[in-house]
């Protein structure tokens, strides 16, 4: 009987990149569904990253994740790019398809399925997203193709707010509007769900939150944080306080790293187990 000694490869390519707990995730779904697959956290310099892509064809990797500062960069060396991909400019995963590589863009998807989880729909609702980074980019377009009616987008500079509005507005059913943020961010009161994705709260800045009015958080609303460590961020605590829905940062990352199990290896990805690995790992 011939044996195969050769694991499928995958992982993720940042610059810093040390931090990244996807690989615990990762490691633990394939292990739970028993899939000889490795995913490697790897430290790829931007100088590094034309390099690092041809060894990902060379070394036969089926896949890989990319992390600040590659998810625009990248799209040069790649064949394909999903329809969502294309749209937000920026891809986080990459899929080894028949000798092409394929680029697609989970962050959002990841988003959109941990308010599912939660028994949260999009359609018809109106949000205000906080930001107008690579994180909001994709979630303000994920969750406008998904249905929402609105995206808000509330951010400092202008020029990365507007561009965000123009691409919903253009390239989705949805209505982008612009909020300026100066000083203290006014929430529209009809907003059924807020989003902070600023770093915002992110470790080891674990005493700010965005410079929000706060009255606006009630029982009424929906609040979720990209943050994911610390995970109960005070952003989200003042909107426990009120009474709104809380999602916290963690929902997102699962969900991104199921989505991305499934892309890769064509099984359903065991995210009980994932979540489990994740908690675990941050000693929650
Ligand atoms: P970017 O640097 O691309 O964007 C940051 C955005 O936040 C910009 O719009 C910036 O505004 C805004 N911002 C930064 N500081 C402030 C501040 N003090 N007040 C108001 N706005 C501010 O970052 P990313 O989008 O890549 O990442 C954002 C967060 O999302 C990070 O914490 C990251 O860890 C998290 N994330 C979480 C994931 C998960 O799975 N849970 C997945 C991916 C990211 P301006 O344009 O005005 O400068």
């Amino acid at each position: 009987m011939s044996k195969n000694y050769r694991s499928q490869l995958v992982g993720v390519f940042g610059y810093p990149v040390d931090e990244n707990p996807t690989g615990v995730i990762e490691e633990a779904a394939f292990a739970a569904k028993k899939l000889d697959f490795r995913y490697i956290t790897m430290l790829v310099e931007p100088t590094g990253l034309a390099g690092a892509m041809a060894g990902l064809r060379a070394m036969h990797f089926r896949g890989v994740n990319l992390t600040i500062p590659h998810k625009v960069e990248v799209l040069k060396y790649l064949d394909e790019l999903s329809p969502a991909a294309k749209i937000i400019g920026a891809v986080n995963t990459v899929v080894a398809k028949e000798g092409k590589l394929w680029g697609d863009n989970t962050d959002g998807k990841g988003f959109l399925a941990s308010l599912v989880d939660e028994g949260v729909a999009v359609a018809g609702k109106k949000v205000a997203l906080l930001g107008a980074g690579g994180a909001a980019r994709a979630i303000g377009v994920e969750l406008a193709l998904a249905g929402a009616a609105v995206v808000r987008v509330v951010n400092r500079d202008p020029g990365r707010g507007e561009d965000l509005v123009g691409v919903i507005s253009r390239e989705t059913p949805a209505k982008g509007e612009y909020i300026p943020w100066r000083g203290t961010a006014a929430i529209p009161g009809d907003s059924d769900i807020v989003v902070n994705a600023t770093p915002v709260g992110l470790y080891p800045k674990v005493d700010d939150r965005p410079d929000i009015d706060y009255s606006w958080f009630s029982s009424a609303r929906v609040v979720a944080d990209v943050v994911f460590n610390d995970p109960n961020t005070l952003f989200l605590q003042a909107a426990a306080e009120r009474g709104a829905k809380c999602i916290n940062g963690l929902g997102m990352l699962v969900n991104q790293g199921a989505v991305n199990f499934t892309l890769w290896t064509g099984v359903e990805a065991p995210k009980d187990v994932m979540t489990q690995a994740l908690k675990r790992e941050f000693g929650l």
